[in-house]
């Protein structure tokens, strides 16, 4: 496995190109190992917050990670 995985910041499972991804202060989780709140989107993860986030609704992993950066479809 490429060591440029990026890998969720709360769980540490590499992301899956599909995964719905969240940057939070250039870091990335997954949108379900995380707590979004809607007063201008804060990320909570295990009461600790981590900080605004602009893409709350999540993106795709192969939307905005280079493409070494997350598993392909293993199939
Ligand atoms: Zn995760």
């Amino acid at each position: 496995m490429s060591e440029k995985i990026k890998r969720c910041e709360a769980c540490e499972d590499p992301f899956r190109w599909n995964d719905d991804v969240i940057e939070v202060n250039d870091k990335f989780y997954h949108k379900n190992c995380v707590e979004l709140y809607p007063t201008g989107y804060f990320a909570m993860l295990d009461d600790e917050p981590l900080g605004g986030t602009e893409n709350e609704d999540g993106s795709m992993a192969f939307e905005i990670l280079d493409q070494d950066e997350y598993l392909e479809d293993a199939e």
